[in-house]
């Protein structure tokens, strides 16, 4: 059994926490959290950390005990700077709250790239544990809606640097903007992405951890994040009633499966694809030929098969990246919005405009 730790850090990183535990509770009532069993078959502990108060009260299926109030007035506003002092005072009491729930096997760190207190927190909070321990630890990090504004661009471009900096074992992407075509407004478009996210970790939570019919395990899983530049992203496919193995694998790997915009056969650089279903549904050819053609263009592919007695073929496959364009495409963009900031600041400092104006009424009164 695998000792696994989640912590979900600011808004975004506490609510796909919370998507997730309401996968393990079984989508139950709104009291699950109160009484009712996790159906991991690991020892998962969940943690979602916060300095918004209110974003943690939000938290629906995530227990009471499990959300961390880091009071800072409400929250740090989009500055990563703020966020940075407050993890660094408050960092013994948040690395106690994690020694306290004993020793893991694995963690895993979700965050937004762009707000202000995951951010900032995420790669502080790495840096600590993999300083203090020996699992891995893998950061999941949203990055943001392209047009979303300059501040979060450039948070997500200095946030992933220094997430990478901070000796995490691996980043999984997952991209708002490539995300979006989910449709609806932005709260639905984020549940949608919220459940994505939360059912492509359990399925590998549960891959890691189970008796296969061909296995694939944390070692291996390991290793498939230890290629490539560090990045990776995640597919996944549940096939309907008709469809054969072997397209539900095409499509678990085609952009649409992906949660990061991806072209796998040219941009990947290892791979874990772990197939499940019904015994009749599974035909081994269909994997092998589909499994075959992935590793000729990637190199190395692990392959796991679970057998699950009268469940439709689901596909989910961890890809590492050695090139990504769209990361480039993305920094391009952040690089405008940082000199578009550091302008705009150099023009407050230089023009006093403002003060100019204000200073006409110094040393009078209002008469009434
Ligand atoms: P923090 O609380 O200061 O860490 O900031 P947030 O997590 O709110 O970060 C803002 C970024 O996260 C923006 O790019 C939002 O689009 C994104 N975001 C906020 N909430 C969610 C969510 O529930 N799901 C997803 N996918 N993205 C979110």
């Amino acid at each position: 059994m695998l000792n696994i730790l989640i912590v979900g850090n600011g808004q975004c990183g506490n609510r796909i926490l919370d998507a997730i535990n309401r996968e393990a509770f079984g989508k139950k009532s709104r009291l699950a959290k109160f009484y009712s069993q996790q159906k991991y078959k690991s020892n998962v502990q969940t943690i979602a950390i916060n300095t918004a108060v209110n974003d943690l009260k939000e938290m629906k299926f995530t227990k009471a005990k499990d959300r961390i109030h880091i009071p800072h007035l409400h929250g740090v506003g989009a500055n990563r700077n703020v966020g940075k002092h407050v993890f660094e005072d408050n960092k013994t009491h948040i690395m106690r709250q994690i020694e306290e729930r004993g020793n893991f096997d694995v963690c895993f760190v979700i965050t937004s790239a762009s707000g202000g207190t995951g951010s900032s927190f995420t790669p502080m909070l790495v840096k600590e544990l993999k300083e203090k321990y020996d699992f891995p630890v893998y950061a999941v990090v949203v990055l943001p809606f392209r047009e979303e504004g300059t501040l979060y661009l450039q948070n997500a471009a200095f946030c992933l640097r220094d997430i990478r900096e901070s000796g995490a074992d691996g980043i999984i992407l997952a991209d708002n903007q490539f995300l979006k075509q989910m449709g609806g407004n932005v709260e639905s478009a984020y549940n949608g992405i919220n459940d994505m996210v939360a059912r492509r970790l359990l399925f590998l939570l549960d891959a890691l951890d189970s008796e296969m019919m061909m296995v694939t395990d944390l070692g291996d899983f390991k290793t498939v994040m230890s290629g490539g530049a560090g990045l990776a992203t995640i597919g996944f496919y549940e096939a309907d009633t008709d469809m054969p193995v072997r397209s539900a694998i095409q499509k678990a790997l085609s952009p649409s499966g992906l949660l990061f915009s991806s072209d796998v056969y040219k941009e990947a650089s290892r791979a874990m694809v772990i197939i499940r279903g019904d015994k009749e549904r599974l035909s081994i050819d269909e994997i092998s030929t589909e499994v075959e053609k992935l590793s000729s263009s990637v190199g190395h592919v692990f392959k796991g098969i679970i057998v699950r007695d009268g469940e439709l073929p689901q596909v989910l496959a961890v890809l590492t990246l050695e090139s990504a364009s769209e990361l480039e495409n993305l920094y391009s963009i952040a690089v405008d919005a940082i000199k578009y900031e550091r302008d705009k600041k150099e023009r407050v400092a230089t023009v006093k405009d403002v003060d100019r104006a204000f200073s006409q009424i110094d040393g009078m009164d209002p008469s009434y």
